[in-house]
């Protein structure tokens, strides 16, 4: 069954600072009961924005919102259900725990707006704390606790009411490195225990690689790519997704004589060792690879020279020009090349994107949140 549904969502801000922006533009999406759906994208694309409008506490500008077959925002019909009557679960970024009130109190407090009985209270809190790993603590005051388990409480206050969606807005970006990774393996767990859907926002291309079995990139308000984390990877649907997740090298590249030349590539070089898509037909283009795609060569192939190199350990980073173009890549080969060593490059698998990009960096500067 689908269990959060959006169909054509779109929320306009004016303000005087920015104007008028489109945070979030005809957003269709259903993610399934059950599900770990992820939205990620840069600073500003509208993820925050999506999830306050699911979440009821943003109204929207036109569409739809269901939440288990249930209309809960119907724009045209001026039909809106408030947050507290959508049973949701809600954590955000920053730590959102009364500094007041023990760890009871804290995880208590959305049962007791309900005026849910004192002997069921105790019985769910203990429960909620027991699956994230806070029991023994209930006595406790927040400012007791590390960082980690203040984020746990309020996980916990989010499952206390037993929620079937779990919304969690960029709930590990305070924590360590360290004690993020361990808590995305505990959101994952708690999702399967409790057979929670999870709507997960970040921008962090690990973390939602992760957790997800699906998610979203988000660009500007547009919904750019839906699809698993493998999926996403190995097929970007454009540019944009290409280089938001993992490692890229962009390299713009003409087409003449039958071939393809880096730009700003001399005569001497020769052209790229690389296959003209069937159906391409403009004279310019992007190539887009991954540093580890890339082969090297000690004869044939495109000559350049290695400018830097970094022993990684379990590889060693590259670096050399393509024509005007510095790319990185990253070689498992024992064989070892040194700076000033020349060498050939042939791009393995590569993606071929249109060459303009045209204004866009400049309006995602615009959005970007602080
Ligand atoms: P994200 O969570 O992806 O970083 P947001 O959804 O918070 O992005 O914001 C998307 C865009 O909408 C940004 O350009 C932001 O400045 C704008 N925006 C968000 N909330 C408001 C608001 N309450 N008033 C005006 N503009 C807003
Ligand atoms: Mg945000």
């Amino acid at each position: 069954m689908d269990h959060v549904v959006l169909k054509s969502v779109t929320k306009h801000f004016t303000t005087k600072a920015l104007g008028k922006v489109t945070a979030v533009s005809g957003v269709n999406l259903s993610i399934r009961a059950g599900e770990c759906f992820s939205f990620l994208g840069p600073s500003g694309c509208g993820k925050t924005t999506t999830l306050r409008m699911i979440a009821g506490f943003e109204d929207l500008s036109s569409g739809e919102i269901w939440l288990g077959g249930r209309a809960v925002s119907i724009k045209e019909r001026n039909f809106y259900l408030p947050p507290e009557k959508r049973e949701l679960g809600m954590v955000f970024q920053a730590f959102a725990v009364w500094p007041h009130l023990s760890v009871f109190e804290n995880v208590a407090f959305p049962l007791r707006i309900h005026h849910v009985p004192n002997a069921e209270i105790a019985e769910r809190v203990k429960q909620a704390l027991a699956h994230t790993s806070l029991s023994g603590l209930e006595a406790k005051f927040p400012s007791e606790l590390s960082g980690g388990q203040q984020q746990r409480i309020a996980l916990a206050r989010a499952i206390v009411a037993r929620p079937k969606v779990l919304l969690l807005d960029e709930p590990l970006s305070n924590l360590d490195t360290k004690l993020r990774e361990i808590m995305r393996f505990e959101i994952k767990d708690l999702q399967k225990k409790l057979g929670l859907t999870i709507v997960y926002v970040t921008h962090d291309q690990a973390e939602a690689m992760a957790l997800s079995d699906r998610m979203l990139v988000m660009d500007m308000g547009v919904v750019q790519q839906i699809d698993t984390p493998t999926n996403i990877y190995n097929n970007p649907a454009n540019r944009f997704v290409f280089g938001f997740l993992g490692l890229s090298n962009f390299l713009p590249v003409e087409l003449h004589d039958g071939a393809v030349w880096a730009a700003g590539a001399g005569a001497e070089s020769g052209p790229l060792d690389c296959d003209i898509p069937a159906n391409w037909d403009d004279s310019r283009a992007v190539l887009a690879t991954r540093p580890n795609e890339i082969e090297l060569l000690p004869e044939g192939g495109y000559r350049t020279r290695i400018k830097a190199r970094v022993f990684l350990g379990d590889y060693i980073e590259y670096r050399m020009d393509i024509g005007s173009t510095e790319i990185r890549v990253q070689s498992h080969e024992r064989r070892d090349l040194k700076a000033g060593d020349a060498c050939g490059v042939r791009l393995s698998k590569v993606k071929w994107y249109p060459a303009e990009q045209g204004v866009a960096d400049d309006e995602r500067e615009r959005r970007k949140v602080i």
